[in-house]
């Protein structure tokens, strides 16, 4: 009898690392820091060197990073942000969150990343913000982006959520523009133990901003200058972080390292693999194939015990909630296929070699029986 191989483990990333993480939350329970503190403002200043920028702002989560971003654009009812209709919601959430209007772009079905091609055609006078996603861990075309956005004089945002420490013509993805925003979700490249999130910045006033912000609008207790949240990083998750962070590129390389075994272990199928486009390092966040009968593959490997997801199975323009923004079937062709054809095998660092045999085997038996 073959083992099951789980989709994800995160079992067997906290075991290695289990006595540092105690002793980290130990020591957090016994300052109660329990709400920012010295945990959250070490783990900062570690991101922000990993991220390569001059600032790192901690979150409750990655949505609420997003929306912080685009709040520090001042964007008001009414504005049009243009991002990708190929990705996790949250992405739009943040644009909701502030009454502006999500204007889609289709991807590029290579790197399933906003098509910088068809950008120009989508801004407006409206157009306040860019916010692309580096999805799957991919950095989206920088460049390509970069150029329109500066033709235009348009402020970017970063969605890095699925991104931490991948890398564009050398450069660590975060600096790129106004904000990044990351995600720490449990199941990201870099989880915390609950929910969390960040912003990085190359602005001081920016960065201040932002923590006055992700907390009631105040910088002086009880004196609020402008509307803000309760978005703060809980000091536990921030202790978590700080342990994890050392780990992240170790963690990292061994995604690669899966990835590219993937590559070799999978070749010759009929069968769309992943690849990272010129100049570009991914984090690998996911490993997407993409194929047409790409829900048989999955109950095939499901039935055979190997785990697997779909991200996404719907566009956001199809999406139930964003029916009053008038999109209909057909308007991006690239992202629909994309949403009918990808599907995401078993990745992280922990995955052995036995279990990525395990399940090149039972895709390759799709093919063949
Ligand atoms: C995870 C994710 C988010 C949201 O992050 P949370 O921490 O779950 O709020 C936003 N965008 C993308 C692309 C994500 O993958």
């Amino acid at each position: 009898m073959v083992d099951r191989v789980p989709y994800l483990d995160l079992v067997a990333q906290m075991k290695p690392i289990r006595a540092d993480i105690n002793k980290a939350i130990a020591e957090n329970l016994d300052r109660c820091s329990f709400c920012l503190g010295p945990d959250v403002e070490q783990f900062e200043k570690d991101f922000a060197t990993y991220c390569k920028t001059s600032h790192a702002v901690g979150f409750n989560s990655g949505t609420s990073a997003l929306h912080v971003a685009l709040r520090l654009l001042d964007i008001q009812p009414g504005d049009e942000v243009v991002t990708t209709p190929f990705t996790f919601v949250a992405t739009s959430w943040a644009i909701s969150y502030v009454h502006a209007k999500p204007v889609y772009v289709d991807i590029d079905p290579k790197t399933f990343n906003l098509d910088p091609r068809k950008l120009e055609a989508a801004i407006t006078p409206k157009t306040k913000a860019i916010m692309p996603v580096h999805l799957y861990g991919h950095p989206f075309d920088v460049d390509g982006i970069l150029a329109v956005a500066r033709k235009k004089g348009i402020p970017l945002i970063e969605d890095a959520c699925q991104a931490h420490g991948a890398t564009y013509k050398g450069k660590t993805v975060g600096g790129f523009g106004v904000a990044a925003g990351f995600s720490f979700y449990p199941g990201k490249n870099l989880g915390a133990y609950g929910e969390g999130g960040a912003l990085t910045l190359n602005d001081a006033k920016l960065a201040a901003r932002a923590k006055s912000l992700r907390e009631h609008g105040s910088t002086v207790r009880y004196y609020h200058d402008e509307i803000g949240y309760n978005y703060r990083m809980e000091g536990v998750q921030g202790a978590v972080l700080k342990v994890k962070l050392p780990y992240l590129a170790g963690w990292t390389a061994d995604r690669q390292r899966v990835a590219r075994r993937y590559n070799s272990l999978l070749k010759g199928l009929p069968l769309q693999l992943p690849s990272e486009a010129e100049g570009c390092e991914s984090a690998w966040h996911l490993y997407v194939v993409r194929h047409p009968k790409r829900d048989d593959l999955k109950k095939h490997l499901e039935a055979a015990g190997v785990g697997c997801a779909l991200h996404y199975p719907l566009p956001l323009h199809l999406q139930k909630c964003y029916a009053s923004l008038g999109y209909k079937q057909g308007d991006f062709p690239e992202s629909e296929r994309a949403a009918s054809e990808c599907l995401s095998l078993p990745i992280y660092p922990e995955l052995t070699e036995k279990q990525q045999d395990r399940v090149a085997h039972v895709v390759r038996q799709f093919f063949t029986s």
